[in-house]
């Protein structure tokens, strides 16, 4: 399998990962020997991949409140969000203007921008997070291969919450989205970090590895060698404090076999407090990027 970064034919095998969540399969992660760009070895296509998103713990698509993990998950959440809303200001330099989220799930984030007096458009590929999503804005949302079919530079904004690692067509997407931005619009990418102290503590445990979902596994190296290709220059990484804690509070269930709250909650810690001493070396963080015109 090639990279999908650099299109290298040459990589190594990394780590050994189980799905924990779905299909207690195992997946092979591979560095690339060019650029060493970390990615899930032949993970199903798209048309096959469906099935490894069936299960209830698959929380992002939904809006259960059952459990205590659930209801914290959903208060950081709001917060969160804006927070979020906060980066697109700044970063932009507009109080509102025309959103995109690429992967909008059920829809939270996209409400909330649009209460805040942003003209929100979604895609999202589940078909009952896309009914949610359009029950809660007013809006049709769209179907990633719709992308296509938005018009040449129509968005202020471009956001990808902890989606682009799930984006089997990478460099087409890319290139989909430099078309659709205005000139100075600003693309603002989530995704987790494997440069991180608690993956490099849980290792094959780690959460947010969740393979075969996530085919991508990227750091703020390889994360600009992509964007780079696209034309695209980082301005600035922002660490998402609060994945740490979620990252840390799944993967200890999936290495002891059971919840283990106060030891998530430390780990979480030491891993946000090794990223304050060294920067880029968060759980999550989100990259923020612009294009090279003047
Ligand atoms: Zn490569």
């Amino acid at each position: 399998m090639v990279c999908p970064v650099c299109s290298s034919d040459s990589s190594q095998f990394y780590l050994r990962v189980k799905d924990f969540t779905v299909s207690t399969n195992y997946f092979e992660l591979n560095r690339c020997s060019e650029c060493a760009f970390i990615f899930t070895k032949d993970p199903p296509g798209k048309d096959a991949i469906g099935k490894y998103y069936k299960s209830n713990e698959y929380i992002s698509h939904t809006d259960s409140s059952k459990g205590w993990m659930n209801k914290v998950y959903q208060l950081v959440r709001n917060f969160t969000i804006l927070q979020k809303i906060q980066l697109l200001k700044k970063y932009t330099g507009l109080q509102s203007g025309n959103l995109l989220d690429y992967g909008c799930g059920t829809g939270a984030f996209l409400q909330h921008a649009q209460h805040t007096g942003w003209e929100v458009t979604g895609i999202e590929p589940d078909e009952i997070a896309m009914k949610r999503a359009s029950d809660l804005t007013g809006k049709q949302i769209y179907a990633p291969h719709e992308l296509a079919e938005l018009p040449n530079t129509a968005f202020d904004v471009i956001t990808l919450w902890h989606v682009l690692e799930h984006v089997h067509d990478l460099h087409a997407t890319i290139e989909q989205f430099k078309r659709i931005l205005k000139k100075h619009g600003i693309l603002v990418i989530a995704v987790p970090n494997h440069f991180s102290w608690d993956a490099k503590y849980y290792q094959a445990y780690w959460a947010a590895y969740d393979v075969p979902r996530h085919l991508y596994h990227f750091d703020p190296v390889t994360i600009d060698i992509l964007l780079s290709k696209h034309g695209f220059n980082r301005k600035a990484i922002k660490p998402m404090w609060f994945d740490s804690f979620y990252v840390a509070l799944l993967s200890e269930k999936y290495k002891q076999g059971k919840s283990n709250p106060l030891v998530a909650l430390f780990i979480g810690l030491v891993s946000n407090i090794q990223a304050i001493f060294q920067s880029g070396t968060c759980s999550s963080q989100i990259y923020i990027y612009k294009r090279d015109i003047n």
